[in-house]
């Protein structure tokens, strides 16, 4: 598909809920996409790699980053900082790529008031106790750690409701395909392809 422009996608909802599984499926299979790699003061768990999963940097750096204004957005989440380095989605979005951005309600809030056109989907989970059972599952977090993301995603709930797309991740592939479609549509508004008519 042709795009002059491409566009920016945010992936919010709780922790555990599969986002990672889930985008990381959807980037495997679309390989003009472009995850936002973001900044993060937390430490990397099992697995992680600096650059691919998260830029990790200590407090003074990613304050020296707000300094220089180099975020579109950042936030404070059970006790550490994210941010979303603003130059590198410029770029991949000048060069006619769609971004995905996965940050937290807060973050989408502020992407959102600079940059209204950006498209917003909440990833929720079947039910609480499968939400529980993937975190724990995961075996990343202390379980004090667990219960504060779980009191979170209740909070991050409620604000589902300003999202424009509400995805329910049951089966991983049936999530991706979801997220494909809605990739899509957005795709085919009238503001996106009206100067793609030849000759207009
Ligand atoms: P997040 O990025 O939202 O914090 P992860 O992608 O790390 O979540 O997933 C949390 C755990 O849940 C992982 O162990 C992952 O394998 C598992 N998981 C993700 N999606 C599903 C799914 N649809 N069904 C069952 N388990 C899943
Ligand atoms: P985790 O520690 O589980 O990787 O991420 C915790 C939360 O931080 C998740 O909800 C994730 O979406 C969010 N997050 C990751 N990167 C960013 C970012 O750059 N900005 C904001 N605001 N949230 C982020």
């Amino acid at each position: 598909m042709r795009f002059i422009k491409g566009k920016s996608f945010i992936v919010s909802g709780p922790s555990g809920v599969g986002k990672s599984t889930v985008l990381n499926e959807l980037l495997q299979r679309n390989k003009n996409l472009y995850f936002s790699v973001s900044a993060t003061t937390r430490e990397p768990r099992e697995g992680e790699v600096d650059g691919k999963h998260y830029h990790f940097i200590g407090s003074d750096v990613f304050r020296g980053m707000i300094e220089r204004d180099e975020f579109l957005e950042y936030a404070e989440y059970v006790g550490n900082f994210y941010g979303t380095p603003k130059r590198y989605v410029d770029e991949a979005m000048d060069q006619g790529r769609d971004v995905i951005l996965d940050i937290e309600v807060q973050g989408a809030t502020q992407v959102c008031t600079k940059r209204p056109e950006t498209v917003r989907i909440f990833i929720a989970p079947p039910s609480w106790e499968e939400l529980e059972r993937r975190l724990t599952a995961r075996g990343t977090d202390t379980p004090e750690k667990i219960q504060k993301r779980l009191l979170r995603a209740k909070v991050e709930l409620e604000t589902a409701d300003d999202y424009d797309y509400f995805v329910i991740n049951d089966a991983v592939e049936e999530a991706v395909a979801e997220l494909e479609a809605i990739m899509c549509a957005e795709h085919c508004r009238p503001s996106e392809r009206i100067d793609l008519i030849a000759g207009k």
